[in-house]
């Protein structure tokens, strides 16, 4: 037998957050955001899922080969474009949307074409502004240029204007940078691309005609608390679960796991998860006194006490109700939001996803 952790995939919570996007941004086409092996999620597994996505986004080449390799035959959008001369022969050749962001793309784009590897009117480009955020993208004063370099090149099909916002699940919002991406795209044609998440959920001014849905899909929250997201119907994507391997019964003024952080105030019984760090669960949701997790035991709300350790972590045990050995616990999924026990070791949902260990099994159902 293997150790009791496995985690569980659930396509129909996939299907069911794709299909909330679409509905949120009904007038948009939705790009399904799968990159970093679909947050931890599996491309392979999560593929049945994602038919009614009108396009797929990635950042590595990889994964745009994978997914044509298993037959995905709509758009895909590399996310942050190519990062070599060499990649551009790729871009025809398994007929991809590529961003650009730089002038150095710029240049690499029009020398493949020139060149003849690139085939006349064959790439879909997402022309990448920068407004506010600092990372990717022209500035405005640098963006009409850069189209007009592309308009130019014989290859380029289509030209979608692009942003991405580095506010839009806190309180700063999208307003400034919206209205910088607007007044500098000002009467240029062609589509438009700047929703993540956050904006999708909680701006439908930047929907227009591309959106691109990456958390929700996989049920977590953009802002990090999933009351914000409840009243949208989300499900968790996934589940991650074991079992109790051990149970201890400590007195007042004994202490459970690496450096003594927790100790009992009363006789408690404490059960030791096949669950650890190497496992991809946050050491740091339960690292010091007074810091602890929600998991769930046999359907009973609870905590983490003491440190999490490599391969198991221990949960206080007082009201789980018939709680033993071979317990199912709950670490992760339905009745334990990811987002909670992200905020517990103070990151994201995002991170724990895309942590998943490879150790751990993974089961897929409907
Ligand atoms: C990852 C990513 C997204 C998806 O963001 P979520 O917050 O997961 O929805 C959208 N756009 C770009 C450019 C990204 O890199």
């Amino acid at each position: 037998m293997p150790r009791p952790i496995s985690a569980t995939i659930h396509l129909s919570s996939l299907e069911k957050n794709l299909s909330i996007a679409a509905e949120v941004a009904h007038e948009s086409k939705v790009w399904a955001v799968v990159k970093a092996n679909t947050y931890g999620h599996g491309i392979s597994r999560v593929y049945p899922a994602l038919a009614n996505a009108d396009g797929v986004a990635v950042i590595d080449l990889n994964e745009a080969e994978h997914l044509r390799a298993l037959g995905w035959r709509k758009p895909i959008l590399l996310l942050e474009g190519f990062f070599d001369d060499s990649d551009i022969p790729v871009l025809d050749a398994l007929n991809l949307t590529t961003v650009i962001h730089c002038p150095d793309q710029l240049r690499m784009l029009e020398v493949g074409a020139r060149s003849g590897q690139l085939k006349p009117g064959s790439v879909d480009v997402v022309l990448k502004m920068n407004t506010g955020m600092n990372r990717l993208g022209f500035t405005p004063d640098a963006y009409r240029s850069a189209r007009a370099r592309l308009r130019a090149v014989s290859a380029v099909r289509s030209i979608t204007h692009a942003t991405h916002f580095a506010d839009a699940d806190d309180d700063k919002g999208v307003k400034n940078p919206l209205l910088v991406f607007i007044r500098a795209i000002g009467d240029l044609h062609g589509p438009v691309s700047a929703a993540n998440s956050a904006g999708i959920l909680w701006h439908s001014e930047t929907h227009r005609e591309w959106v691109r849905a990456g958390i929700m899909l996989y049920g977590g929250s953009p802002s990090g608390d999933w009351k914000d997201v409840s009243c949208f119907g989300l499900q968790p994507a996934m589940t991650l679960q074991s079992k109790i391997i051990a149970v201890q019964k400590v007195k007042p003024g004994q202490s459970v796991g690496y450096g003594s952080t927790y100790t009992a105030t009363h006789a408690q019984r404490i059960g030791i998860v096949a669950c650890g760090y190497a496992d991809g669960y946050p050491r740091m949701a339960s690292s010091h006194a007074n810091h602890y997790a929600p998991v769930c035991v046999g359907g009973y709300a609870t905590r983490t006490v003491g440190r999490v350790s490599m391969d198991m972590l221990t949960v206080d045990l007082t009201d789980c109700y018939g709680a033993e050995i071979g317990s199912p616990v709950e670490l992760w999924g339905k009745n334990v939001p990811i987002d909670d026990v992200a905020a517990a070791a103070g990151t994201i949902g995002y991170e724990l996803m895309c942590a998943l260990a490879s150790r751990v099994t993974v089961n897929v159902e409907n």
